[in-house]
């Protein structure tokens, strides 16, 4: 905001109303900034805006309440079920007696209605509780319900005698709305916001604009927008708040699937893809020659939708989902062969070093005997080794990149890129992916790979702009992993049983957290793992290899080879192992503080063992004091190996916010809809949204220029995700 001097701010107070008029009749008012609304000031715009992000007044109006205390209903005390809810019951007290604790009294009265009977508390005020207090008449109390064992009591309720209640008519749904400890302190109470808010209304007469169609309107009996905000603030009662709730969920999801469709259409019909028309010489050689087995029937499937996207002329955007082990690098593989057949050059990036490094390696041993020209780019790949790549690169001598985030250097220049595949995806922002987009006149194909398996819900929501292929089958003869939980004190069995592994030539991972936070403890934790596990398995019967962050990227590299070439019996590690690695003649994968780990990264390192034909173990290692959350999530990777069957269960214990880290992205700052719970909600809107793009591509009918207008705003406004362009 510009600074205005003294007077000339007063003077704009002043006119705050005057302005807002302004901005009404622009029917832009919602853009109005918060400061002009008549009750907030500056001081007050400053904490909104750096407290809620609230800077305007259509900000303001999407601050929906998180919950109301519901005062239009009478609960019968032999229903009441739940701890924590607010509640408004009718009855009578019949009983008062104080009774005494360690940490002073409490006042305890019996509450009855004809259903049953509960407690009301006091911890302070008894005096003039006992005085004011009338035994035996109606009253109608409300306040928050707690439970204890079979007995409801409720703290320090309101309370009113059923007459005055009845006399007053203050039947309301009062809203609460989401707020901070420092707006609180601050003075903007609850109360102050909800005062604010029945400002906005009244400023600008609720003149709210509708925002779908009166198809979808009637089609789905939902109310107007108008009603929806006023019903979202201020209920009237239960049934209008939900529809005020159903309305702007399905508008709020209608808009992000609107967008997805809409990026997805614009890609498929104006984004001219690279053609890649022959299937030729390299790739039918690797298939009858090099392929070192048969491709499992998902693979061939998945190949096929890839190959079909690359021959039409569109530019492909694809997810390839594939549970850890499901065989994605040779997917990959054959489509960057698909690329250099067709006078394009391919690049493969992974998100560590490590990572990089193996699938570098693998796919030099699978290229052997082949005319294929490959490199690998790193950050630790010095920069005179740097610069023949670079050249070879630009003049279009090397037809393979494999690297890590180095490969999106400036610097890095291809010559004709056709393909880049992204593995392990979500440890790259989509800021990169767009990236790789300007490496070329032409954006190249992309293939983003992920073993972390999304469930289709989310899916829906964030990649709804891309197409889809799954991986839904193992490569035959793979032993499922078996999985145990056993408690720290255990460890001797636990020690015992990888002694008798190692004597069968197998080898073991031992795996600790590192969470950044805590990065120094966990980096002890983690040392005195080593030492004790050196102290159980001395040298020269047992070698063990560490890898951890803290190490230049050599040391761990060469500590990595030792336990790939098998000169290392155990690795001791941080979660850095967490994806891709392959090393086939591991059959122990030991996860120490496992309840200090999600679901999928749980599922991410067992999947590091099971990779050959023996029979492999998981044993994920606790204390005793657990959560419940962390008991549902053990229980549940010992039950299952189905990652999908997991991501479920992890959508709903962490809810999509903690997944994939998306909450860095903000790709789900939904201000209503919950993408777990509102699923029905979702597709609905998915489906609809698709209906319409179908009979309207352009939104051009006139029923449908509220839409396209609101789309227009939305996007303008950026309150609509543009993260993927
Ligand atoms: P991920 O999908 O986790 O990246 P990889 O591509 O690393 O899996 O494959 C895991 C292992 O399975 C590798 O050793 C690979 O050679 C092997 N593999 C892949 N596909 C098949 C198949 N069709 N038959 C047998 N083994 C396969
Ligand atoms: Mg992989």
């Amino acid at each position: 905001m510009p600074k205005f001097s003294k007077l000339s701010r007063i003077h704009l107070w002043g006119l705050g109303g005057f302005f807002a008029i302004l901005a009404l009749m622009n029917a832009n008012y919602l853009q109005t900034p918060i400061a002009y609304l008549k009750g907030v000031g500056p001081h007050r715009a400053d904490l909104l805006k750096s407290e809620l992000g609230i800077e305007t007044f259509g900000d303001l109006l999407q601050w929906y309440p998180n919950r109301y205390l519901d005062k239009t209903q009478y609960h019968k005390i032999g229903e009441l079920k739940d701890s924590g809810a607010d509640l408004q019951v009718l009855g009578k007290i019949v009983h008062l007696k104080t009774v005494e604790q360690k940490r002073g009294k409490r006042l305890v009265a019996t509450f009855v209605d004809d259903t049953g009977q509960m407690e009301l508390v006091w911890f302070r005020a008894h005096k003039w509780i006992r005085e004011n207090i009338k035994l035996n008449e109606p009253y109608v109390v409300f306040g928050r319900v707690n439970r204890y064992g079979s007995t409801f009591s409720m703290p320090h309720p309101e309370m009113e005698l059923l007459k005055q209640h009845q006399a007053g008519l203050k039947i309301s749904m009062q809203p609460i709305y989401p707020s901070t400890e420092k707006l609180s302190n601050a003075g903007v109470t609850n109360k102050v916001v909800s005062k604010l808010i029945q400002q906005l209304f009244l400023e600008t007469k609720a003149n709210f604009g509708e925002t779908l169609s009166q198809e979808l309107l009637g089609e789905l009996k939902m109310i107007s927008k108008a009603d929806a905000l006023l019903n979202i603030h201020f209920p009237k009662n239960q049934e209008l708040l939900a529809k005020a709730r159903f309305r702007l969920k399905f508008e709020e999801l209608f808009y992000v699937q609107l967008q997805l469709l809409n990026k997805k259409a614009i890609r498929k019909h104006k984004i001219k893809g690279l053609p890649f028309d022959q299937v030729g010489e390299k790739f039918n050689h690797f298939f009858k020659n090099h392929l070192p087995f048969a491709l499992t029937n998902a693979q061939k499937r998945v190949i096929k939708e890839i190959r079909n996207d690359l021959g039409s002329s569109a530019q492909m955007n694809r997810l390839l989902q594939g549970d850890v082990g499901s065989g994605k690098t040779i997917v990959a593989l054959m489509c960057m062969l698909l690329a250099i057949d067709n006078g394009f050059q391919a690049c493969l990036m992974a998100p560590t070093e490590i990572l990089a490094n193996q699938h570098f390696n693998g796919l030099k041993e699978l290229l052997a005997d082949m005319d294929v020209s490959i490199a690998l780019l790193t950050g630790s790949i010095k920069k005179s080794a740097r610069k023949p790549i670079h050249e070879q690169l630009e003049n279009g001598e090397l037809d393979i990149l494999v690297g890590t985030h180095a490969v999106l250097e400036d610097k890095v220049q291809f010559n004709n890129l056709g393909l880049a595949v992204i593995d392990e995806q979500h440890r790259f922002g989509v800021a990169q992916r767009s990236k790789l987009w300007h490496k070329n006149k032409l954006p190249p194909h992309i293939l983003v790979m992920t073993a972390t398996p999304i469930p289709r819900t989310l899916a829906m929501s964030l990649y709804g702009d891309l197409d889809i292929s799954v991986i839904d089958e193992l490569p035959p003869g793979r032993k499922p992993i078996k999985t145990v939980h056993r408690y720290d004190a255990n460890r001797l069995n636990v020690f015992r049983f990888i002694k008798d592994e190692i004597k069968k030539g197998r080898q073991v991972y031992v795996v600790y957290p590192l969470i950044q936070e805590s990065e120094a403890l966990d980096y002890k934790d983690l040392m005195d793992g080593y030492e004790s596990l050196a102290r159980e398995f001395p040298l020269p019967e047992y070698q063990i290899s560490i890898v951890h962050g803290q190490m230049k990227p050599q040391d761990k590299d060469y500590e990595m080879e030792r336990f790939v070439k098998g000169e290392t019996q155990i690795m001791v590690a941080t979660t850095v192992i967490e994806v891709g690695v392959n090393v086939p003649n591991a059959s122990v994968m030991i996860i120490e503080s496992a309840e200090r780990f999600g679901l999928s990264q749980l599922h991410q390192l067992r999947g590091r063992v099971g990779r050959g034909a023996k029979q492999s173990f998981c044993i994920l290692m606790t204390g005793h004091k657990l959560s419940s959350e962390a008991k549902t999530r053990l229980e549940t990777m010992v039950r299952t190996n189905d990652g999908f069957e997991l991501a479920e269960v992890d959508l709903k214990l962490r809810g999509p916010g903690d997944l994939m880290g998306t909450q860095q992205s903000g790709l789900l700052n939904l201000k209503i809809a919950d993408i777990v719970k509102d699923n029905q909600v979702l597709k609905s809107a998915r489906y609809y949204a698709m209906q319409l793009l179908k009979a309207d591509p352009k939104l051009e009918q006139p029923n449908h220029l509220v839409i396209r207008k609101a789309y227009g705003d939305l996007v303008k406004d950026k309150t609509i995700w543009g993260y993927i362009s």
